[in-house]
């Protein structure tokens, strides 16, 4: 059964039109970098064929070189938008070296009487961009998407489809059997066709991942500091304590206050309260092992929990964090406030984080009457 390729052709349009309207929706919605980089591939991918239904026309001389350097266009779209799962930047000139070394080519070889001009570069071209594509969307850490494999194989087989045209027409050049046969423009429709469907499928299901993980982390973590939140720190730090808990073992909390900030605020305004703010949680960050639990509790004070740790080792933490923002320099020359922090262990038979929080405060209120700081422990 022979395929019609115009009728393949408009077939496409009207599926990558509808896509592209869906996913402009999408974007416009979300913002999500890959949906837009995947609208502005369907719009080449739409455009380019529509400029190839010219072809045989007198429209040729300009239609098959326009169309082929929009569908390379399309491709490269695809590997940005893979860059940007990766939250890597696209470069322009590496975006528009396959669009204009395509153009150029297919303007060189008669494109108004040869409806293949530049096809070689054309195929090798579109091999490329989806071929970087796959690459960078295998590269993706499975954590943050579970769809990207599938994207990546779907990317594959389209790159390994246009290598193969590229090999048939090289060997056997465009009137070739193979080529004619199987690898011709009304095959590519149909592939192109197939994978555009999945590939979309599989974008949305990314999309929404990415929007997904954004809203999470954005519900559980701080603006200011990046800190985890009030709610989420209680939260995992409630997971963790009853796990320590039922395995015998024990975990400690520090309570850390800031010293006089309201001071830093009145003399200096409240970015540079700010920036104190953020100086701490960066001297935090230092301090502590990454399995650690570190919380904005509010305002100028925070929680650290040390799962696994005593509370010799919280005292040597607390004063590697002040050790830290007392080094640390602000670009306004503002000396960052002093620390006073309040530690309570969890004990083996009160394993409570409201109870160590509780304890904690105790012992911060008694390191800020002795003086500020400085570290008090509740057992102590
Ligand atoms: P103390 O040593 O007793 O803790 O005194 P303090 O001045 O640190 O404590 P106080 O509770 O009187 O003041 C805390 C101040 O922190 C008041 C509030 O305006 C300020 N603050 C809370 N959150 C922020 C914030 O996000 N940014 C800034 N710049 N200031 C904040
Ligand atoms: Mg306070
Ligand atoms: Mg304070």
């Amino acid at each position: 059964m022979g395929l019609d390729p115009v009728s393949l052709k408009i077939a496409l349009g009207v599926v990558a039109f509808t896509l592209c309207l869906l996913f402009f929706g999408a974007f416009r919605r979300t913002r999500s970098p890959y949906s837009g980089w995947w609208c502005l591939a369907l719009v080449f991918l739409l455009s380019g064929n529509v400029a190839y239904l010219l072809s045989g026309t007198s429209q040729q001389i300009w239609a098959v070189p326009l169309g082929s350097t929009l569908l390379v266009s399309g491709s490269f779209s695809v590997w940005a938008g893979s860059r940007s799962l990766r939250l890597l930047p696209m470069p322009w000139w590496q975006l528009l070296t396959g669009p204009i070394v395509t153009a150029v080519a297919a303007a060189l070889e008669n494109p108004a009487t040869n409806v293949w001009s530049g096809g070689l570069v054309y195929l090798a071209m579109m091999s490329m961009g989806m071929g970087l594509a796959t690459v960078e969307l295998w590269r993706l850490k499975p954590s943050a998407s579970h769809a990207h494999r599938s994207l990546a194989a779907a990317a594959g087989v389209l790159a390994a489809f246009f290598l193969c045209q590229g090999v048939a027409y090289l060997v056997e050049g465009p009137d070739g059997p193979d080529f004619g046969t199987y690898l011709s423009s009304a095959s590519t429709s149909v592939v192109t066709l197939v994978l555009l469907v999945s590939v979309s499928f599989s974008m949305t299901a990314l999309s929404n991942e990415q929007l997904i993980n954004g809203l999470n982390e954005r519900a559980t973590h701080d603006g200011l500091t990046g800190l985890l939140n009030r709610t989420a720190f209680m939260e995992l730090a409630t997971q963790e304590i009853n796990r320590l808990h039922s395995a015998g073992s024990v975990s400690t909390l520090i309570l850390a206050d800031l010293d006089h900030f309201k001071a830093v605020n009145d003399s200096h305004g409240h970015a540079a309260g700010d920036t104190a703010i953020q100086a701490f949680a960066a001297a935090c960050r230092a301090s502590v092992r990454n399995t650690d639990l570190v919380g904005r509790y509010g305002g100028e004070e925070f929680t650290i929990l040390l799962p696994g740790a005593n509370v010799e080792s919280a005292e040597i933490v607390a004063s590697e964090i002040s050790r830290r923002l007392a080094a640390a320099k602000s670009s306004e020359g503002i000396t960052f406030p002093t620390v006073s922090y309040g530690i309570a262990p969890s004990t083996a038979n009160d394993a409570e984080i409201t109870h160590m929080i509780a304890a904690a405060d105790k012992a911060l209120y008694q390191a800020k009457s002795l003086g500020r700081n400085r570290v008090v422990c509740a057992t102590s």
